[in-house]
């Protein structure tokens, strides 16, 4: 049997990992994507662009391996781009119950509610004696935050993110709805091409 490319994906966050398996399933040729395990970096860029480095970059040093990244949050206008890149704790716990009553509370009584979910997705590749080499790209998916959540599917705050051309929140759409249009598909199958040319996959 051939031996697939190794590619580490830079996250222990489940959610995202079954996402970007099905995301990414079938179009990864002969790309093997494998778990990591290991340290996790501080997250403090300022941008997602800047954390999917910091995360991919990571776990390129520590497996030795190419590895990719990402990193994603919503963004709601009226509050200025918060959450943002602090999406994850935004209530300072990691817990998405309190994040998303937190997000409603900032947004009681304001009428423009419009917000979008962002991803940026980054692959380092590591170079025999020299620098790695690095790619970027970020997405954005646009549409409103709801005022009470709806839904029991997703994560994070997909019961409360109505996409723009929908009368459902993300957390009623189907996974395979979901992946066809969201931000983690579009910065992944953007950042695809890239990764499959480097490694000749
Ligand atoms: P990260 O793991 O640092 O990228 O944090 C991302 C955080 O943003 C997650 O914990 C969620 O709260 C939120 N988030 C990102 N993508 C989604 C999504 O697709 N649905 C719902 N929440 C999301």
């Amino acid at each position: 049997m051939t031996e697939g490319i190794r590619v580490v994906l830079a996250t222990h966050n489940a959610h995202k990992v079954e996402e970007l398996r099905r995301i990414l399933g079938s179009p990864l040729g002969s790309i093997e994507l494998i778990g990591y395990d290991g340290p996790e970096p501080v997250e403090d860029g300022d941008t997602f662009a800047a954390n999917a480095l910091i995360k991919a970059r990571a776990a390129a040093a520590h497996t030795g391996l190419p590895a990719i990244a990402d990193d994603s949050g919503i963004s709601v206008g009226a509050l200025d781009g918060a959450p943002g890149i602090h999406s994850a704790r935004y209530a300072g716990t990691r817990d998405s119950g309190d994040n998303v009553r937190l997000l409603l509370a900032n947004l009681d009584g304001i009428a423009d509610r419009s917000a979008q979910f962002d991803c940026a997705a980054a692959a380092v590749i590591p170079q025999q004696g020299g620098d790695a080499i690095e790619h970027v790209e970020v997405a954005a998916w646009p549409g409103v935050v709801l005022d009470a959540p709806t839904g029991d599917g997703g994560f994070g705050y997909d019961p409360v993110f109505r996409p723009d051309g929908e009368d459902r929140s993300a957390a009623q759409l189907s996974p395979a709805e979901k992946d066809a249009i969201s931000h983690r598909t579009q910065a992944f199958t953007a950042l695809l091409p890239w990764l499959t040319a480097q490694l000749g996959a």
